[in-house]
């Protein structure tokens, strides 16, 4: 009879030697949401049980997501609404770092912002200065916006080209809805401007980026080393992991599947079928 602790291997086990052993604890858990709290509008099975659990015992939780058209508050309301009662302050989004991190880095600069009012609200709230003008223009920010038009994209390349710092809230190249089906996501803007201009981004700000990763750190008051990051893809969850020094757990309810694993640089932590797997 097969036992019990092969079928454990399979879940949990990302390496032979690891035996199946169960996921560790850890004093904070940083989640993606996308494909690994939720898909679309339904909760991952388990989801909601395996928060209440961590909360349970006093680990700290925070949500961690890289998409740049939603403020942090409707991510709470739509957690809370799927039956994980969250507020604005347990999710850092990519439109939050980028605003906190431009009025500390940059502060007084002007910045041409190729985001939707989201991103915009939380620049403006944050006391960024934004522009139009590309030639006062001194950092472009690229975002993602389902608005975008010529006039916007020739904007950035002739700032880009006059020499404007070229950051980016996240560099997700598309993103996944319900279905298998694909929208372009900041990614691809980044592409066309390094295409038109012939230069390279300069500061990424969403996962992978330390950027976002301290601030979330810097929320829950934990070290790299007392979290896990549990995300859906290997780019940009398991990736920032790895670049900051956390643990990390793959679950394959999102965009990666398991086969993808062989080949890939990225080595996780942990390997789990879904976020029930965590303990
Ligand atoms: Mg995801």
């Amino acid at each position: 009879m097969e036992n019990a602790r092969d079928q454990r291997k399979w879940r949990y086990g990302n390496k032979p030697d690891e035996k199946g052993e169960d996921v560790k604890s850890y004093a904070g858990y940083l989640f993606d949401l996308d494909g690994t709290i939720y898909l679309g509008e339904e909760l991952i099975p388990g989801a909601a049980e395996t928060v209440a659990r961590l909360r349970a015992r006093s680990a700290r939780v925070q949500f961690l997501s890289n998409k740049p058209i939603a403020r942090r508050e409707s991510y709470a309301e739509k957690l809370s609404k799927l039956g994980i009662a969250t507020e604005a302050g347990d999710v850092v989004n990519s439109p939050l770092a980028s605003a906190r991190y431009l009025a500390a880095e940059h502060p007084g600069a002007s910045v041409l912002s190729m985001g939707e009012a989201a991103l915009n609200e939380e620049l403006t709230e944050a006391g960024v200065r934004l522009t139009e003008d590309h030639e006062e223009a001194e950092i472009v920010l690229a975002s993602w916006d389902r608005t975008i038009s010529w006039p916007q994209l020739d904007a950035a390349h002739q700032a880009l080209r006059r020499g404007a710092l070229f950051c980016a809230t996240n560099p997700d190249t598309v993103c996944p809805l319900e279905g298998g089906k694909t929208v372009p996501d900041t990614g691809a803007i980044i592409a066309y401007l390094e295409a038109s201009t012939g230069r390279k981004l300069d500061i990424m700000i969403g996962k992978p980026s330390p950027i976002i990763t301290e601030m979330a750190l810097a929320e829950i008051g934990l070290s790299a080393e007392q979290c896990l990051m549990v995300g859906d893809r290997l780019d940009t969850d398991m990736e920032m992991g790895q670049e900051s020094g956390l643990d990390t757990a793959l679950v394959l309810t999102g965009v990666t599947a398991r086969d993808e694993l062989e080949g890939s640089s990225i080595e996780p932590t942990w390997v789990l079928e879904s976020v029930a797997g965590i303990e």
